[in-house]
Parts: C-alpha cells; sequence; structure tokens
C-alpha cells in the first residue's frame, strides 16, 4: 500500500505521489470510495497509473469517469487502455469527443511529419460529451466545467470549490500551452479564458503540465499583455489578427520608397 499525498484535500496528483515526473498532470480527484482522474498521459504509462490506484487503496471498479481537458496525445493516448482497465466511461468536450472517437493523428498531434513525430492515437468512444456550465459528480464533490478554448478549441478547466484545474491555459512560469492552428487555437479565445481566470476568485491553479501554484494576476497580466502582441505579429501566422508591417509595404510600395 501506498500513503496517499494529496495536493489539495481530495485532490491527488499521480506524478507528485510517485515523486517522479512521468507525463503530464494526472489529477486523481477523489471523495470517500469514488474517484474520477482528470487526463491520463501517454499509453506507456498507463499500466504503472493503474497499479498506483490500486496502491493508493481506490477500488477499480469505483471510477466515475476518466476526463479529458483537452485532446492533445499527451493528455489523452491511454484513455482508449485505461478505460478497458477501469471499465469506466470517458467525458470531454464535443470538439474533442470528435478527435478522440475518431482517432484524428493530426488534430491530437500524434503525427507531426515534419518532426518525425509519428505516435498511435487509438480512438476511443466518449460517453459524456461536457461543456461550459456542466457539472460531474464525484461523491459529494462537484466539479464545474468551465469551457476555456485558446491552446485548443476544447480546452476545458474544472473548478473544485476555490482549486481550477486549470488545463494549458498557463503554467507556473507564465508560458501557456502551444498556440498551433492545426489543433484550434485561437490567441483573441486564449486571451479572454486568461482574464476570465484573473477575474475570478479561484486561489489555486492545477495546471496539466508542471507544478500547482497560487493565482497571481500579475503573472496573468503578463502573459496577457505577451499574446496580446502575438496578435499582431507574424509569429504564429494564422493564429494573428493582422500584421501592420504589411500596411507600412504597401504605403513605403506606393510612395517608391527605397531602403535606408
Ligand atoms: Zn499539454
Amino acid at each position: 500500500m501506498l500513503e496517499r499525498q494529496p495536493l489539495f484535500p481530495h485532490v491527488i496528483e499521480l506524478n507528485h505521489q510517485a515523486r517522479e515526473r512521468f507525463g503530464c498532470s494526472v489529477y486523481l480527484v477523489y471523495d470517500e470510495s469514488e474517484w474520477a482522474m482528470i487526463d491520463i498521459g501517454y499509453d506507456d504509462e498507463v499500466e504503472r497509473i493503474v497499479e498506483m490506484v490500486r496502491q493508493l487503496d481506490f477500488p477499480l471498479a469505483k471510477c466515475k469517469t476518466l476526463i479529458a481537458s483537452h485532446a492533445d496525445v499527451d493528455h489523452i493516448q491511454g484513455l482508449a487502455q485505461a478505460k478497458a482497465l477501469f471499465k469506466t466511461t470517458v467525458t470531454a468536450h464535443p470538439l474533442a469527443a470528435e478527435l478522440l472517437e475518431r482517432g484524428d493523428r493530426v488534430g491530437t498531434f500524434a503525427l507531426i511529419e515534419a518532426q518525425e513525430i509519428n505516435l498511435e492515437m487509438p480512438p476511443v468512444k466518449v460517453e459524456h460529451r461536457v461543456n461550459e456550465g456542466d457539472t460531474i459528480q464525484i461523491g459529494n464533490l462537484t466539479l464545474e466545467v468551465w469551457f476555456t478554448p485558446g491552446h485548443t478549441d476544447s480546452q476545458l478547466s474544472f473548478r473544485l470549490g476555490n482549486l481550477l484545474f486549470s488545463g494549458d491555459n498557463l503554467f507556473r512560469d507564465g508560458c501557456v500551452g502551444a498556440i498551433d492552428a492545426h489543433h484550434g487555437s485561437d490567441i483573441q479565445a486564449f486571451i479572454r479564458s486568461l482574464t476570465r481566470i484573473r477575474e475570478s476568485d479561484i486561489e489555486w491553479l492545477l495546471p496539466s503540465h508542471g507544478p500547482a501554484f497560487r493565482k497571481d494576476n500579475a503573472l496573468i497580466d503578463k502573459t496577457i499583455a505577451r499574446l496580446e502582441t502575438y496578435l499582431h505579429m507574424a509569429d504564429f501566422g494564422t493564429c494573428s489578427v493582422d500584421w501592420p508591417l504589411m500596411d507600412q509595404w504597401e504605403r513605403e510600395i506606393a510612395e517608391g520608397k527605397l531602403p535606408g
């Protein structure tokens, strides 16, 4: 048996519990004997996770559901395997559910040919499609679903009291989840999601990568300001809204301006 090492009451994070970083954050939320998991990570770690759940003395049959924060492969590749082992259901945003059910390797980043990333993406059926305002009951606990798009078009966060399981919205160093058109990044939506988190009375953020940390509005402001610059820069290609240099160039061309 393993001694439970909760981060907060009713919340264990399995990398922290194992004292070893083995993947994305895997949150086990529990009340009495019922429990659920937010993200599962890669296939390779599923057996270890099942063994940890056993060792932590959670009955496998009491798994309420496996929740996907979004449909990037590093969060959800192991869902099909874990679902079969725990004999449970999968919960995700409707847009994530589409990618998961067809095992979409491009939309989940399992296949990035230019970088020779070529991973399996086992399709998995999603029984529960959840969106803004829905709730997920775990024992007597209520997880409130927040739709927080930006990193992807299906990114969810989950509120539990003063905690927010915040997905890839923001990490402790001020970084955000990858901005890439292929999984539906939207910088303006991202800014709205971060603003919502900033304005909330949440006290702790439990991200899907890296350590949990106290919500710090100055950090969020800095991140938002950075994302605002991306809206008008070429750096993120089609995710920007405009590129002022092009207007300037147009004027200079019309004037016949020479370099210098
Ligand atoms: Zn991620």
